[in-house]
């Protein structure tokens, strides 16, 4: 577990600053609204599993407990080429623990120790798990907020990012996977994709440092094309369409490490299966 400097929350609530953290609760003195704080995880509301409809989703959020299993799983037959390298980003950008940095919808897996984890569902290497529409933590109190694919699974990513701008220090940055070409996949929804140029306009408050391809051109038709095969040899039944996509997976995986070569082709952005954006609060 990270450990977090109480000085950077709020009330999530009713946004007031002074917040007592007496364990197993933190009380606003404000609104007198009580939250959670056990074995350092600060819970500012809860979901149950029992939200989540999917059927697919239901073993996503059980596979998302085994974190090893799950991340290695992901990376190697998911049909998106893991070109971002994660470690670099952290390198350059936590070189130490002075900063704060948070990782926005990071899901069960940890980046790194250096970061807080935020999410939504409270898994176990989640430190703090709130809306993240509706951060806990005060204005210009973060370094820096990664977010690797959770802004398709918000209504309001609009929302998100002035979030992301209003807890960020001024010249504080923000690092962001947003999909383009992948196939509908709730977590537990799925609402939306960008183009680069839509990138733009969602970080338009930001100076931009880096906004690129992530994926990959074959990572998006892969996805597709295993979702389009899907479609036409599963004749409506369900389970059979879940079984092809795994299959399909475990057949074609190999092909998206093209995209270590196609992702510097400047028209790869065309069929991209994301983008990666890199800004600074200005
Ligand atoms: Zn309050």
């Amino acid at each position: 577990m990270k450990r977090i400097d109480n000085k950077i929350l709020k009330c999530p609530n009713c946004n007031a600053e002074s917040l007592n953290f007496n364990e197993p609760e933190i009380v606003c003195t404000k609104c007198k609204n009580t939250f959670n704080l056990e074995n350092n995880k600060y819970v500012f509301l809860r979901l149950e599993e029992g939200e989540i409809n999917d059927f697919l989703d239901k073993i996503k959020y059980r596979l998302k407990k085994f974190s090893f299993f799950y991340n290695f799983m992901i990376k190697l037959i998911s049909p998106v080429c893991p070109t971002l390298n994660m470690k670099k980003l952290i390198k350059k950008y936590v070189p130490d623990d002075t900063k704060i940095a948070i990782n926005l919808g990071s899901g069960n897996s940890k980046i790194s120790d250096k970061v807080i984890n935020v999410d939504i569902f409270a898994y176990e290497n989640v430190d703090i798990v709130c809306d993240i529409e509706n951060l806990p933590f005060k204005n210009n109190s973060v370094d820096i907020i990664f977010n690797f694919a959770v802004l398709e699974h918000v209504p309001n990513p609009d929302k998100v990012v002035k979030e992301i701008n209003r807890v960020l220090i001024k010249n504080g940055t923000v690092i962001s996977f947003f999909p383009f070409m992948q196939p509908f996949h709730a977590s537990p929804y799925d609402f939306s994709r960008r183009t680069v140029e839509g990138m733009k306009v969602l970080y338009k408050d930001f100076d931009t440092i880096e906004l690129k391809p992530s994926g990959g051109p074959t990572s998006g038709l892969l996805w597709i094309f295993q979702e389009w095969v899907s479609i036409l040899l599963s004749f409506g039944i369900k389970p059979l369409h879940y079984l092809l996509n795994i299959v399909l997976m475990l057949l074609t995986f190999p092909l998206k490490f093209l995209d270590f070569i196609l992702i510097y082709h400047p028209m790869s952005k065309n069929i991209s299966s994301g983008f990666l954006y890199i800004g600074r609060k200005k």
